[in-house]
């Protein structure tokens, strides 16, 4: 198309690219559609200026001059549409000049649907300015923080109420509860890393009292300890485990009074804790009926040598009589857990889906070699298998090698989503 062609455009098609072109996130301001179309001409610059739909999403930078001079901008183009809005600190700056120029939404807050603010800050003073405040049409807030020295203290945030607030995911900052926006939450995520203690927080009463509607949880595993969680309408639910804490699995399992939970995910978990888990029969207090997923993630681990009273698992566990998809992303002794659930003799009748992203080489060899003995046992249904790129690329060789065709129901999987989905 020529530059004739380009400046001819529809109002309506030239506000639709610019709307189209605002899909990712743009660290340089000047590069962001709605700043680049309108210098294109003068036609273009009316336009573009005169939609205000193209200056909802507000990204902005906490250690930038210009921040309280670029918002106004935004808040006057988008006149009174809703908004979303983007803070980042992606360097050291002093937490009260954060807190002073963080300031500058305060007064369009009742306008902001979606917050996020990305912080390397003590949370206490750099979000002082959203603690005696009401979000009124706030539904979505995420704060991630960096530093990790300022995560004792809980931090206090719209006291004055956030109705509409169903998404909190939080990072290195917990929330100060009780709050008066917990009724209409659906998803919470609150992580931290390492140990961190704090005696005076009700967090496990709080969400048990006050957030009835809760759908997804994720959490990391140092929250527990505040005691057990009864979520009605729990579907989905994530317990990180940090390195260093060495946490019973049957002890995490045993804090949810969670009828409803259909997937559970844990990362940080070892195999041995798996085939303890799985070799239960019950647990003092709690039951999964309806679980029907179950995933088990891990990054790295030290374990080398399996436990000898680490008994295979031959049969479906008992815990979860409802499991229909078994997911194993970089744990250790796969080839262990997988040989137990191959086995001749093994019973799963339910399991529809093992999901397997073993970690290392020596590692993919086993699980390849246990993938590849059970080829044979036509007497049982066996699961569809979904296999991490160079594991399928393993089994897919051996066929080639062997002139034998595996007979498994493969699938290519790519766990790269699935963990990112929890950082
Ligand atoms: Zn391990």
């Amino acid at each position: 198309m020529s530059s004739g062609g380009i400046l001819s455009l529809p109002n309506e098609l030239l506000i639709a690219i610019a709307t189209a072109g605002q899909g990712g996130s743009v660290a340089v301001q000047q590069l962001r559609p709605e700043w680049s179309l309108s210098q294109v001409c003068r036609r273009f610059r009316d336009i573009i200026v005169g939609a205000p739909v193209l200056w909802t999403l507000i990204e902005l930078d906490l250690h930038s001059d210009m921040l309280a001079d670029i918002a106004n901008l935004y808040f006057t183009r988008s006149q009174a549409c809703h908004l979303r809005t983007i803070l980042r600190e992606c360097k050291d700056t002093d937490d009260e000049l954060i807190a002073e120029r963080l300031s500058v939404i305060v007064p369009h807050i009742h306008r902001i649907r979606q917050l996020r603010i990305f912080l390397f800050a003590n949370p206490q003073i750099a979000l002082a300015p959203l603690r005696h405040v009401a979000a009124p049409n706030l539904e979505r807030l995420e704060i991630r923080n960096t530093l990790e020295a300022f995560e004792m203290n809980p931090v206090e945030i719209f006291s004055l109420g956030a109705p509409m607030l169903t998404f909190i995911c939080m990072k290195c900052i917990t929330p100060h509860f009780p709050v008066p926006w917990a009724a209409a939450l659906t998803h919470l995520k609150l992580h931290r890393d390492g140990e961190w203690r704090d005696s005076s927080s009700s967090l496990a009463a709080t969400i048990t009292t006050q957030c009835l509607c809760l759908a997804h949880l994720s959490l990391s595993v140092v929250y527990l300890e505040m005691g057990r969680l009864h979520l009605p309408f729990l579907e989905r639910l994530h317990i990180e485990i940090p390195e260093e804490d060495q946490h019973h699995l049957l002890a995490i399992f045993d804090l949810f009074d969670t009828p409803a939970l259909a997937e559970f995910t844990i990362s940080g978990t070892h195999a041995d804790q798996i085939l303890v888990l799985f070799n239960s029969t019950s647990l003092p207090h709690s039951s999964f009926p309806a679980l029907t997923s179950l995933t088990f993630v891990n990054g790295s681990c030290a374990c080398r040598v399996i436990p000898a009273d680490a008994h295979p698992i031959t049969s479906a566990p008992r815990l979860f009589p409802a499991l229909s998809s078994l997911s194993l992303i970089h744990q250790c002794f796969t080839p262990h857990l997988v040989t137990g659930i191959f086995a001749s003799a093994s019973t799963w009748p339910l399991l529809q889906t093992l999901t397997l992203c073993p970690p290392g080489h020596r590692s993919l060899d086993d699980v390849c070699e246990a993938l590849w003995n059970a080829r044979h046992a036509k007497a049982r249904t066996l699961p569809k298998v979904r296999l991490s790129a160079p594991l399928l690329a393993r089994i897919l060789s051996r066929e080639k090698e062997e002139e034998e065709k595996s007979g498994m129901d493969m699938e290519f999987f790519d766990p790269s989503q699935l963990i990112s989905a929890f950082r």
